[in-house]
């Protein structure tokens, strides 16, 4: 079962309210945890929605949250979900001139005048960035110097034009990596803005904001970043002076406001090692298993949930109840003795989780999931 608190998510929302300059929005990317109820909590928490289907598209209306506060980005958007979208009042972050046409089309079909952000491709990318989004040849966005007569010819056509989105990476725990990030993305937005000839109604900075998961990580200085940024804000160049800003975030928002739990079922011996059974696995939280955008396997963060704060005894193995010999949860962890019905409790849970989780994998079934 995977658990969400709301506690924790209004003091994450908090902290970062605290921090940001008021002037930066602070958007909720769905896709790091769509679960409903989560949605729901996050829709007066949060400024905008950034949406990557019209499945989340769905999700967000079932929330009952204004379609105007949602944007859309995504390199495939097929016709029927632009034609959602643009039935709705989603912005579009227009990844190509591809689909920028056919939204047009679409818009004047539905006589919408669809609302188009264009997706920047810009040239740089987020050091140290967990996963590469920007920077050299990408199906995401549209390279910078091709942005200017994309822009021209939505605004030409009829297009509400609602600005640029600038997404240069994710998972990044350095301040340092983050602020120069953002004053890239800054100095990149005025001068596409200036080639455009029309100003930005609203740009979107990215996130990229990563949490801390295995040892020796530490947390991003919240409040450098936002020293920095209220700094740039200070001096910001005349195209930008009038334009709404945001970040956007998803793992940073809700990945530390889950908990999986999964009960043991079997404590066995083989070759001398504690093998503690579960009845979940990396059908219900792959990340934790390490086979979601890492390449060398560490622990999540992990405890025996029943038996917490005890004293660590003996080392185990942790592995979940999938026929393959990926499906570990934690290799030679220190823990107090565990017996079967004992839970185990792994951290860092909230964000790509339940939906970024095979959970048709060998029938056991998705996890259940539950905001409290
Ligand atoms: C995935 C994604 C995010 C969220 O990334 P996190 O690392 O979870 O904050 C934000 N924006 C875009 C465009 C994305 O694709």
């Amino acid at each position: 079962m995977l658990v969400y608190s709301r506690a924790h998510l209004d003091a994450r929302v908090a902290e970062l309210r605290a921090a940001l300059p008021e002037r930066v929005g602070l958007n909720y990317a769905v896709k790091a945890n769509p679960h409903l109820a989560v949605i729901g909590h996050m829709a007066p928490l949060v400024d905008g929605f950034d949406i990557a289907s019209a499945g989340e598209l769905a999700l967000c209306s079932a929330a009952g949250i204004d379609p105007r506060r949602i944007s859309f980005a995504g390199p495939g958007k097929r016709d029927d979900e632009l034609e959602a979208a643009i039935r709705a009042g989603v912005t579009l972050n227009c990844e190509s001139e591809g689909e920028g046409a056919r939204a047009i089309r679409i818009g004047q079909r539905l006589g919408v005048a669809p609302r188009i952000a264009i997706r920047v491709n810009p040239s740089f990318e987020m050091k140290g960035s967990g996963m590469k989004m920007g920077g050299g040849a990408k199906q995401f966005g549209v390279d910078a110097e091709r942005v200017p007569d994309l822009a021209r010819q939505v605004i030409a056509e009829g297009a509400e034009w609602r600005g640029l989105h600038i997404f240069t990476g994710s998972q990044t725990l350095s301040a340092d990596a983050i602020i120069e990030a953002q004053a890239n993305v800054l100095a990149l937005a005025a001068q596409l803005a200036d080639d455009i000839g029309h100003g930005l109604p609203k740009l979107n900075m990215g996130g990229g904001l990563g949490i801390p998961y295995f040892p020796g990580d530490e947390p991003v200085d919240l409040a450098r970043v936002g020293a920095a940024l209220a700094e740039r804000l200070e001096d910001l160049p005349p195209a930008l002076v009038r334009t709404e800003l945001c970040i956007e975030l998803g793992r940073y928002l809700v990945g530390e406001a889950g908990v999986y739990l999964t009960r043991i079922i079997d404590r066995k011996v083989s070759h001398g090692v504690t093998f503690l059974v579960t009845d979940g696995g990396l059908h219900h939280q792959l990340a934790a298993s390490g086979n979601f955008g890492t390449v060398v396997r560490r622990n999540y963060p992990s405890a025996i949930a029943t038996r917490y704060g005890a004293q660590a005894t003996e080392e185990v193995n942790i592995v979940g109840c999938l026929c393959t010999p990926l499906d570990r949860l934690a290799d030679n962890a220190a823990m107090p003795r565990a017996e079967v019905g004992d839970l185990v409790a792994v951290f860092c849970a909230g964000a790509y989780g339940a939906t970024a989780s095979p959970s048709a994998f060998l029938g056991h079934g998705p996890a259940a999931e539950m905001l409290v």
